[in-house]
């Protein structure tokens, strides 16, 4: 049984660099140092990060003030200034693309445009982009009826950073019709983009794919569901104890996949559990 792994595994720039501030807070802290939800979307490593005494909450109510690190998916610019209001020393750990999607969004208001977010309206990433932008700013989901949607002087759009670039290309074919100026902003992240061309290529040349991730990652999810759209029988795991045997039985090419905040340790255990597998069974190579 061989394993193919895509090129584009572990932590992307953005994740990677939010756990690096993260680790740097907290070796240099004299106060609680926490997360504002969880630093990224990967239970396992949220555990890691709270072992070494970094807390994740969801909510400033009873916290004692220390320091809050803004994360990966970044926050609401209200919601910080209660922060801050209430004692907090804000840490500012979010993606840079994150960030520059939610200027653009900010901008766009600013000029008059009425904004719109295409993204899941319950994602963090795009409440923080949301409350960057200002009243009025519409959310486009996969429910959303564009055709009742009325028309629009300037429309101004942008869209959650790991949007599939087909939902991206779609909804914007959509929109056009409804305003006479239209100004989009690719806000697309690259590394999610390769992520998810890579996935689909493996996922046309092998048995059965397994995607690494949190259950809660939405990029990991988009990875599962393009594996299954290419055909391909699709496991979408946390660790290496949700591997079964059976899966691999008579199979010869496992692919392997992982969302953008997955660590490399993770891979590595569950790869070397499935080159343990031999025709299914529990055996050592
Ligand atoms: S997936 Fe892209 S946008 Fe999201 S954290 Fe990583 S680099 Fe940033």
């Amino acid at each position: 049984m061989k394993v193919f792994q895509t090129s584009d595994k572990g932590f992307c720039f953005g994740v990677r660099r939010s756990i690096d501030i993260a680790l740097e807070t907290i070796k240099a802290a004299k106060v609680p140092v926490y997360t504002y939800g969880p630093i990224i979307h990967n239970p396992q490593v949220v555990k890691k990060l709270e072992e070494q005494g970094i807390a994740s909450i969801e909510s400033l109510e009873g916290v004692k003030p220390g320091k809050l690190i803004l994360r990966s998916h970044g926050a609401p610019p209200s919601a910080i200034r209660e922060a801050e209001k209430l004692g907090f020393s804000v840490v500012d750990a979010v993606c840079p693309f994150v960030r520059r999607a939610q200027n653009h969004a900010k901008k766009l208001y600013k000029e008059k445009y009425k904004v719109i977010i295409i993204g899941e309206q319950e994602h963090p990433e795009v409440k923080g982009i949301l409350g960057h932008a200002g009243m009025g700013t519409q959310v486009i989901n996969h429910s959303t009826s564009i055709e009742e949607l009325p028309d629009f002087k300037k429309l101004g759009i942008v869209a959650q950073t790991t949007l599939p670039v087909q939902r991206f290309v779609e909804v914007i074919s959509k929109l056009l019709p409804k305003a006479e100026e239209v100004l989009v902003y690719n806000t697309l992240c690259k590394n999610v983009i390769l992520r998810q061309q890579h996935t689909a290529k493996l996922a046309k040349s092998v048995d059965v794919m397994i995607v690494i991730g949190g259950k809660n990652s939405a990029n990991t999810r988009r990875l599962a569901e393009l594996a299954k759209q290419e055909g391909c029988k699709t496991h979408h795991i946390e660790t290496y104890k949700d591997l079964e045997p059976n899966w691999f039985k008579d199979k010869s090419r496992v692919g392997v996949t992982s969302g953008a905040s997955t660590p490399d340790w993770i891979i590595e255990e569950i790869v070397k559990t499935i080159k343990s597998y031999r025709g299914g069974r529990n055996e050592k190579r």
